[in-house]
């Protein structure tokens, strides 16, 4: 057979394809997308669409950036695959890349994605206590809503009851808190004094359960898939405060917010002095080009294992973690990123074209707005005094609207029963003025017609 007529025997309908979303969510028609340019993409029945949620904030650079392309295929080209039980250049020079981004000495372990670099974390934490001579030390917190990935472990970090309740009771030794929601607070005060009382939380926790039981504090420095919650920068600075006087490594998340989607290069870095033990990302480390997730440790951590000797290396190993080609196309992303300026065109654009969106606050609806850079929650409600969710109708209307308008926007998942009411905007960091306005006036006018 030809090559064509191979081809012509593939299935055009998805009888097959076990998809994640479209099964369960009755506002996401299933989409064949066949092409993307920029920040759109074209579906098989040639409608265009904005991305605004930059596929699963993942995206960064829009589709079809050349360099990209180019670096993946020369890799694949030059050393198709190597294991990174030994090493390879396109790995060696993006691990020390990634040090340089965060500021500090880091080791850096790759995988293949963000639930594997936060599973790769969990296993380097547990085994780095029992080596410094704290084998009790084996808790790991978390805070409710934080999405830390799919797998039992990161299911496990992940504090959000309907992701979890046919899997459960998952992995032992995974706590929870309060993270600092101002919006819906357990507490009185501004949104800076309900952040830190948040933050005390987390203290209390760690005296409750034992500093001696207590290894490590995770977070995305803004919570994304669970509503987009944005802390006051004294939160993150107080975070890293307690977990240094208990011993407890801070984990900061940056699958969502890492590689500019917020403003700074990395969400924490929003916040001065803050510098954590072990950061892990994916999706915007390659622009979602290919599957990549990393694992940076400090090396005075690194330091622990490496001086134990063969008895008590990490017995980890990921097949696929640091493909050749995955590392050549994230040092490929970072090159743009820092050739383009993006970081700043993020602060600027955010504000400027994004910040618009919170005009939209003295709409009935409109409960908050919530932003940090290309990064937008919406948190709508049927009542702006008791803050009522606005109903599930409403917002799959609200998504299906801007569909039709050609743009596709995003809600957070099946979080918190009752609390599944928030939009969810995060176009690729590229988007054209063009493109920022198109969305903007789209979810205006969609919204206003509420
Ligand atoms: N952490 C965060 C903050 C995420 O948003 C996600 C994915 N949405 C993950 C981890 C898991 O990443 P992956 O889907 O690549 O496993």
């Amino acid at each position: 057979k030809t090559e064509v007529e191979l081809k012509k025997g593939l299935p055009t309908n998805e009888t097959h394809l076990w998809n994640a979303i479209t099964r369960y969510n009755p506002d996401a028609e299933p989409t064949v997308a066949v092409s993307g340019e920029g920040s759109w993409f074209t579906d098989e029945n040639g409608n265009r669409y904005l991305d605004g949620v930059s596929g699963l904030w993942c995206l960064n650079l829009g589709h079809g950036r050349q360099e990209i392309v180019d670096a993946a295929a020369e890799q694949m080209k030059a050393l198709s695959y190597f294991p990174l039980t030994m090493n390879h250049k396109p790995a060696v020079q993006l691990a020390g890349k990634i040090s340089e981004l965060l500021g500090a000495d880091y080791q850096v372990f790759f995988s293949n994605s963000g639930s594997e670099a936060n599973e790769t974390a969990f296993k380097v934490i547990r085994q780095y206590h029992i080596q410094t001579g704290n084998p009790g030390k084996y808790k790991i917190i978390s805070r409710y809503r934080g999405y830390h990935g799919a797998t039992l472990g990161a299911l496990s970090a992940t504090a959000q009851a309907n992701r979890r309740v046919k899997y459960d009771p998952g992995v032992p030794g995974f706590l929870h808190v309060h993270p600092p929601y101002s919006y819906r607070s357990l507490f009185e005060g501004t949104p800076e004094e309900t952040d830190l009382k948040a933050a005390d939380l987390l203290e209390s926790t760690i005296q409750h359960e034992g500093e001696e039981s207590v290894a490590a504090f995770i977070m995305e420095p803004f919570i994304s898939g669970g509503g987009v919650i944005v802390p006051s920068v004294k939160y993150i600075q107080r975070v890293q405060e307690i977990c240094k006087k208990y011993n407890v490594l801070l984990v900061m998340d940056e699958v969502v917010s890492g590689y500019g989607r917020t403003g700074e290069m990395f969400g924490f870095q929003h916040a001065e002095g803050v510098q954590p033990d072990i950061v892990t990302m994916a999706k915007g480390l390659t622009s979602g080009y290919l599957p990549l997730g990393a694992t940076a440790v400090k090396s005075e951590i690194y330091e622990v294992f490496k001086k134990q000797g063969k008895d008590n290396h990490f017995r980890h190993v990921s097949t696929y973690g640091g493909h050749p080609a995955a590392c050549a196309v994230a040092l490929a992303n970072i090159t743009i990123i820092e050739k383009e300026n993006i970081v700043e065109r993020v602060k600027e654009l955010g504000e400027s074209k994004i910040g618009r969106l919170h005009l939209l606050s003295d709409h009935k609806n409109v409960g908050e707005v919530r932003q940090a850079g290309f990064l937008v929650g919406m948190e709508m409600v049927a009542d702006k005094e008791t803050k009522e969710p606005l109903d599930d109708e409403k917002m799959g209307s609200i998504l299906a609207e801007c569909r039709k308008c050609g743009l596709m926007i995003g809600r957070n998942g099946d979080t918190v029963p009752g609390l599944n009411n928030v939009i969810i905007i995060a176009p690729p960091l590229t988007s054209t003025e063009e493109d920022l306005d198109f969305l903007v006036e789209t979810v205006e006018s969609v919204i206003r017609s509420l």
